[in-house]
């Protein structure tokens, strides 16, 4: 699950971590309002959306407006939030459709000296969290690995002993901190790592980490990843989703206990098991074709769950064929033949659809198929398969 930045940034305060003061606005009147609220001539108008690179980022029907813009009276506030919210704003991250802004955080500005990166992610290399540092703040990190991975420097640390002394002393000096932003770097990281773990965070990345002109560090962005395996443990987190943000067909699909992620494919694949679905996409596009999702069904899925899952695929208008790869282990052949004709009543197959079932029941589910009336291309084997969506559906 993902946040907007001033949730992160209240999550930091909470913790300890120095960010710059600032509340969220929804109309130009409260942005205006939280501008004389914060008392200063500088502030900063930020768009909040789950996306990074609004700085350079534009409103899709006004190009000369970015996603995060310097003011300097309630009037400029009022202006430029109203130039953003409820509109589209663009970045590299957004994609060209681009997202709704719902919301703008209004925050003092803030004398910066110097733009550092920091991120802490789960490493696989290191079976832990790592904390990374780059004095290339503010820029795209992405850019930083692929073309000067040199710049970036990297601590693994314990998750129960947590980011030690030592380690933020090395960091510190591959970032020529100096004097006392060294001793406030102690605090920072060590407390940032610590949250982390806390939190079962998946990232937690501020670009840029600021140091100020009177040499202390402050967040100046923040972008927090939580693992939703953990949700379990973290009630208090739950009513920070913001759903606005989220896909609504894998929300659909979330509710249904279905994995589900939407591509930019026009194959729909339906499949029992992550790594048979993982292989249906890899001969989709060995084949020349493209997945519109990856589904997985899960081992035990009931008939409606998988009904569900026929709808939610058949909603989907970038669809022209649906692939059914079913290895039948847990899950009986004859529960998806069942879903299947379901579906097929209730909302219809308007376009080809491609078969193939292996595993327990597999007879009595092709039986099932055939005494229905339901017009399918049947499939032998994973390859025949892929050529026979591709073809339908190209
Ligand atoms: P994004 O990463 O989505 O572009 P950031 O929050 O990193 O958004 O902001 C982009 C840039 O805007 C920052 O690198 C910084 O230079 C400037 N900026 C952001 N917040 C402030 C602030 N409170 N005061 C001064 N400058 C800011
Ligand atoms: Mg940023």
């Amino acid at each position: 699950m993902k946040i907007h930045e001033f949730q992160g940034k209240q999550l930091l305060r909470d913790a300890g971590i120095p960010t710059p003061r600032g509340s969220v606005a929804r109309s130009p009147e409260e942005a205006a309002a939280a501008y004389k609220d914060l008392g200063g001539e500088l502030a900063v108008v930020k768009a909040q959306i789950h996306a990074g690179g609004r700085g350079k980022g534009t409103i899709k029907t006004n190009p000369e407006q970015r996603g995060v813009q310097l003011v300097r009276s309630a009037e400029e506030t009022a202006h430029v939030a109203g130039n953003i919210l409820e509109n589209e704003l663009v970045t590299i991250q957004t994609g060209p459709e681009g997202r709704v802004v719902h919301q703008v955080l209004v925050e003092e500005g803030c004398d910066i000296a110097r733009e550092l990166y920091l991120g802490i992610v789960v490493d696989r290399g290191s079976g832990g969290p790592v904390l990374m540092v780059s004095s290339e703040g503010g820029v795209e990190i992405e850019k930083v690995a692929a073309e000067t991975p040199e710049l970036i420097f990297k601590e693994p640390f314990d998750p129960d002993r947590g980011l030690q002394s030592f380690q933020v002393r090395k960091l510190a000096a591959k970032l020529n901190l100096q004097g006392k932003t060294v001793r406030v770097a102690d605090t920072f990281m060590r407390t940032l790592c610590a949250l982390f773990v806390k939190l079962d965070c998946s990232l937690l990345e501020l670009n840029p980490l600021v140091v100020t002109g009177d040499g202390k560090l402050l967040a100046l962005d923040a972008k927090m990843t939580f693992d939703d395996n953990a949700s379990f443990r973290h009630p208090e987190l739950a009513e920070l989703r913001d759903l606005n943000e989220e896909e609504p067909m894998e929300i659909r699909a979330a509710e249904a206990g279905l994995s589900y992620v939407k591509l930019d494919g026009n194959i729909g694949c339906l499949v029992n098991g992550a790594g048979l679905a993982m292989s249906t996409m890899d001969l989709i596009k060995l084949h020349g074709g493209s997945p519109a999702n990856f589904l997985d069904v899960g081992g035990g899925a009931e008939k409606e769950q998988v009904t569900e899952a026929f709808r939610i695929l058949l909603s989907d208008a970038n669809v022209k064929g649906v692939l059914v790869n079913i290895f039948g282990g847990i899950m009986r052949c004859t529960t998806i033949a069942e879903a299947l004709v379901a579906a097929y009543r209730t909302v219809g197959f308007s376009v080809p659809l491609v078969v193939r079932l292996e595993g327990t029941e597999v007879e009595q589910g092709r039986k099932i198929l055939a005494d229905s009336g339901v017009d399918i291309i049947s499939a032998e084997g994973l390859t025949d398969a892929a050529k026979k969506i591709v073809a339908a559906a190209g």
